[in-house]
C-alpha cells in the first residue's frame, strides 16, 4: 500500500471552500468551490484502504471508492477517472448532489473511529471535473454499430444512464422528453446552487456528440403513443420520474399565493437559464420582498427555502411536522439553509391557510406537535400538543413530495401494471414491466428517490435490454438459417 494512504490521523477532514452565506445569497452559483490539486490529494490520502470497504456498500452504484481514492492520492487522476467512470455515468453530478451523509460517507470506517469521514463526494467531483477540463472525456465510439434501436422515455438521470450504456454497446438510441431540455429534475428541479446547469448541459452535449438522438418537447401519451414507440424500437424504457405533487389538505389551501414547489423551482431554474417566465416576471413565482413559508422537510423543501433567500425574500420559514433528526432532507442542506437565514419551525403541522378578504394568503396556522409512538415504518409519529400558532406569509410553497402520474391512462395501456401508489411494477431481476420489451427505471419504479438510484436502475435496465436484444438477434439468425 502506498505510504500516501492512511493519513487520517495526521490530515483533518476538509470540504472544498464554501462561499460565505452573504455572498452566496446573491446568486445561484454553487456554494462549494473545487479542491486545489494538493487538497484533493491530501483528502484522498486519508482513506485507510479498508479490506471490507463499507463506503462501497453505502454507494448504490457500488463504486470502487478505495481504488480511485488511492489513485487520486498518487496524482494518477486519469486512471482514477477511468475507475470512477466505469461504474457511474455522471460522477461529477453525484459528487455534487448525493446526500453522502446518508450513503457512502455515512458509513466510512474512519468516521466510526472518530476521525471524520473521507470527503468521498468532493474527491469524486474533483476527479471528473479534472477529466472534463483535461479533455479525457470524449464522445463514445462504439466498437461496432448495431441496427437494433432503443426508445427511452425521459431524459432524467435514469433515462440518460440507460441511453449511454446502450450507446456504448452500439445500439441506435432515441431519448424522448416532454421538456425542451434534457436532464429531468437535474435541469428543472434541483437549483443551480447545488448543481450548476452547465454541468448538466455538458453531459447532454456529450451524449448528443456520442450519437444519441434527443426528441424534446415530445410527451409520450400526447404527442406520440407508447404503441408508436414499441412499433419503432426493438425495446423501450420508461424513465418518466414522478410529477404528481402531493397536496396540502387543510382549509384555505386554494388561497392566492399558495404554490406547488415544482412550479416555483422550475420557474427559478428557467430564469437562471435565461428563459422568460411570465409568472415569475408578474411576481407570482418570485419571492422577492415576500414573507415565504415552505411546508415540508425533504430535499424539495430545502431547495425552495434557499431559492427564496436568493430571490430576496423578506423572511423564509420552513414548517416541518417532525423534528430535525427525523427529517428526510440532508442535514448538510439544513445547515446551509440555516446559515443563509432560513428559520425552521420543527414539530409544526399546518392546520389552515388564513387569507385576506381578497383571497390572498396572509398567514399559516400551525399546530405544535410532539413525537409519539413509532409508526409502521419505525419512525415516531407526530401528535398534536393542542398549542397553535400563526406565521405571517405572502407566499406559501407546498413541498410535500410527489406521486407517480397515472401512466396506464396516459399511455392508454391498461395492461401496464402499477402498484397501489401508481409506481410501475417491474420484474426486479430485469426491470422489465408487464409489457414485453418495455422496461422501467428510476423514480417511476421506486417512487421519489435519489439521482444515484436512478442511474443504478438505468444501468441495470440497459444491461437487461441488451441481453434481450442479443437473444432476439440470435433467434432471428437461427430462424433465417
Ligand atoms: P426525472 O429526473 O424526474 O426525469 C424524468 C424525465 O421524464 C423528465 O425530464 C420528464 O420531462 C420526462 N417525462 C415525464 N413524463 C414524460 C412523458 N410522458 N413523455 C416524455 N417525457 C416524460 N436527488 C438527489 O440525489 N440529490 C438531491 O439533492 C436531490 N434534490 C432534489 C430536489 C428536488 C426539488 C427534487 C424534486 C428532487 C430531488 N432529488 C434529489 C431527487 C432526484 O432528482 C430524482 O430522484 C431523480 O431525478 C429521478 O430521476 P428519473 O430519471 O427517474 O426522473
Ligand atoms: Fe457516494 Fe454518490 Fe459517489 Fe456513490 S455516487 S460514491 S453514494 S457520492
Ligand atoms: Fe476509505 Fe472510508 Fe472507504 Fe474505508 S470506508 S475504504 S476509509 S473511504
Amino acid at each position: 500500500m502506498a505510504e500516501r494512504m492512511l493519513q487520517f490521523t495526521k490530515v483533518s477532514r476538509a470540504m472544498p471552500k464554501k462561499r460565505s452565506a452573504k455572498e452566496r445569497a446573491e446568486d445561484f452559483r454553487e456554494i462549494y468551490g473545487e479542491f486545489s490539486p494538493d487538497a484533493a490529494k491530501a483528502q484522498a490520502s486519508r482513506c485507510s484502504q479498508c479490506g471490507v470497504p463499507f463506503c462501497q456498500q453505502g454507494c448504490p452504484l457500488q463504486n470502487n471508492i478505495p481504488d480511485w481514492l488511492k489513485l487520486a492520492a498518487e496524482d494518477r487522476l486519469e486512471e482514477a477517472w477511468r475507475v470512477s467512470s466505469a461504474t457511474n455515468n455522471m460522477p461529477e453530478i453525484c459528487g455534487r448532489i448525493c446526500p453522502q451523509d446518508r450513503l457512502c460517507e455515512g458509513i466510512c470506517t474512519i468516521e466510526q473511529s472518530g476521525h471524520g469521514t473521507v470527503t468521498i463526494g468532493s474527491v469524486e467531483k474533483y476527479i471528473t471535473d479534472t477529466a472534463w477540463a483535461e479533455g479525457w472525456i470524449q464522445p463514445i465510439k462504439p466498437p461496432r454499430e448495431r441496427t437494433q434501436s432503443a426508445g427511452i422515455i425521459g431524459a432524467g438521470p435514469g433515462g440518460l444512464a440507460a441511453a449511454e450504456q446502450l450507446r456504448r454497446k452500439g445500439y441506435q438510441v432515441t431519448v424522448y422528453d416532454a421538456y425542451d431540455r434534457g436532464g429531468g429534475l437535474l435541469m428543472y428541479g434541483i437549483p443551480g446552487f447545488k448543481l450548476e446547469k452547465d454541468v448538466v448541459e455538458r453531459r447532454i452535449h456529450h451524449l448528443e456528440a456520442s450519437g444519441i438522438s434527443f426528441r424534446f418537447n415530445t410527451r409520450i401519451g400526447a404527442d406520440m403513443s407508447l404503441a408508436d414507440l414499441r412499433e419503432q424500437h426493438d425495446t423501450v424504457l420508461i424513465a418518466t420520474g414522478v410529477y404528481a405533487a402531493k397536496d396540502l389538505k387543510c382549509p384555505g389551501v386554494g388561497a392566492e399565493g399558495v404554490l406547488p414547489a415544482l412550479d416555483y423551482l422550475t420557474a427559478s431554474n428557467r430564469v437562471d437559464l435565461g428563459d422568460t417566465v411570465e409568472a415569475y416576471d408578474a411576481g407570482v413565482l418570485n419571492a422577492e420582498g415576500k414573507r415565504v413559508v415552505v411546508i415540508g422537510g425533504g430535499d424539495t423543501a430545502m431547495d425552495c427555502v434557499r431559492t427564496a433567500i436568493r430571490q430576496g425574500a423578506k423572511s423564509v420559514t420552513c414548517l416541518y411536522r417532525r423534528d430535525r433528526v427525523n427529517m428526510p432532507g440532508s442535514q448538510r442542506e439544513v445547515q446551509n439553509a440555516e446559515e443563509e437565514g432560513v428559520v425552521f419551525e420543527w414539530l409544526a403541522n399546518p392546520e389552515a391557510i388564513i387569507d385576506s378578504k381578497g383571497g390572498k394568503v396572509k398567514a399559516v396556522r400551525a399546530s405544535r406537535m410532539k413525537l409519539g409512538e413509532p409508526d409502521a415504518s419505525g419512525r415516531q409519529s407526530p401528535v398534536k400538543t393542542g398549542e397553535t400558532f400563526d406565521v405571517k406569509a405572502d407566499m406559501v410553497i407546498k413541498a410535500l413530495g410527489f406521486d407517480p402520474e397515472d401512466l396506464p391512462a396516459l399511455f392508454n395501456e391498461t395492461s401496464l401494471t402499477v402498484n397501489r401508489w401508481g409506481a410501475v411494477r417491474v420484474d426486479y431481476a430485469t426491470l422489465e414491466t408487464s409489457l414485453p420489451g418495455v422496461y422501467a427505471a428510476g423514480d417511476i419504479v421506486r417512487g421519489a428517490s435519489l439521482v444515484v438510484w436512478a442511474i443504478k436502475d438505468g444501468r441495470d435496465a440497459a444491461e437487461a435490454m441488451h441481453k434481450a436484444m442479443r437473444a432476439a438477434e440470435a433467434a432471428a439468425k437461427v430462424a433465417a438459417e
